[in-house]
């Protein structure tokens, strides 16, 4: 069996670390509630050997009989929802949140995908090999699957924990975290990450998912929470320092992007992406691995709309190209 980090958080609810080969985020979180009844499984990692090999032999340590297991998914990326399907048995169920299964049982996700890039400034010859390399093409559940609905406020019991569904839409448009009210105890999903900052992006024009996470982050702190268990990394006590945080982020990103449109008007998304500073190891923007140009693109992208749904940015068309300026 694999060697495998579990950590007890409290007892019957474990933290297993299920490695991502090749990816910065370096693991996914899976929380384990152990009940003598059905055990629940919240997020599984990639749908990949390494990742299946890790759950597994995690589920051995436990004693997690597959038969008695269901999962709470708390967004659409592969790196969360990878696995619930391998690992589904008869009688399992599924919990997932709607906006996001619709995404992920979207017919013509990638064409449409593909499609917009290009529309925002995505190198087309570049646009059909990152969209192949993109470990939601290469790493999702490969069937539809029959997913239990859940909706803000639902509570679901496993374990002796209470877990009450948080609707957190931004990092994704239907993401949902999980609040324990006796605990205190957040599962935060992507929603909020600890040394890390969640990716907000999109490649859709109509939308402005950076908004949505604000309000989703104001949403949370409003609760009284004393202990965050994120979907990467490691555990965060201090919710409020972290929210204010990852706010001051945001705020001084769309500063950068406001500076940039200033001086480069009109720009495409891409163009912008390509202008903003990143934490990455390389000479120059042309230097970048093509998945991190993509993320970056994505994510200027969903400043660049914050700022227009303020009315801070304005939209032209160069050709098919969706340009932006000031
Ligand atoms: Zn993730």
């Amino acid at each position: 069996m694999a060697e495998i980090v579990i950590e007890e958080v409290r007892s019957n609810l474990f933290r297993a670390e299920i490695p991502l080969p090749r990816n910065p985020l370096k693991a996914t979180n899976s929380y384990i509630i152990k009940d003598g009844r059905r055990n629940l499984v919240i997020d599984t990692g990639m749908n990949r050997e390494e990742c299946k090999t890790a759950l597994l032999a995690a589920f051995d340590q436990l004693g997690i009989d597959l038969g008695k297991t269901d999962y709470f998914v708390t967004h659409l990326h592969a790196d969360h929802v990878g696995l619930v399907d391998e690992l589904s048995t008869e009688g399992t169920v599924i919990f997932f949140n709607r906006p996001d299964a619709e995404i992920l049982n979207h017919e013509n996700l990638w064409q449409l995908v593909l499609s917009m890039a290009g529309r925002h400034g995505f190198p087309l010859e570049q646009v059909e090999l990152a969209i192949n390399s993109h470990p939601g093409q290469r790493y999702s559940p490969k069937n539809p699957i029959d997913f239990t609905m859940v909706s803000d406020g639902e509570i679901i019991k496993y374990g002796g924990y209470e877990l009450q569904c948080v609707v957190t839409p931004g990092h994704t448009s239907g993401h949902t975290c999980l609040y324990e009210p006796h605990l205190k105890y957040l599962f935060s999903g992507d929603h909020i990450l600890g040394d890390i900052t969640p990716n907000i992006s999109t490649w859709l024009d109509d939308e402005d998912p950076l908004g949505e996470y604000f309000k989703s982050l104001d949403k949370i702190n409003t609760m009284d929470i004393d202990l965050i268990l994120p979907g990467h990394r490691t555990l965060i006590t201090d919710s409020r320092k972290r929210i204010a945080e990852l706010k001051e982020h945001h705020r001084h990103r769309l500063d950068e992007v406001v500076e940039i449109l200033s001086n480069n008007s009109p720009s495409s998304a891409y163009n912008v992406a390509s202008q903003m500073t990143w934490d990455l190891v390389a000479e120059s923007w042309d230097d970048y691995p093509l998945m991190q140009k993509w993320f970056a693109a994505g994510e200027a992208l969903a400043h660049i709309l914050h700022l227009e749904a303020g009315g801070k940015v304005k939209r032209t068309l160069s050709g098919s190209t969706i340009m932006f300026h000031i």
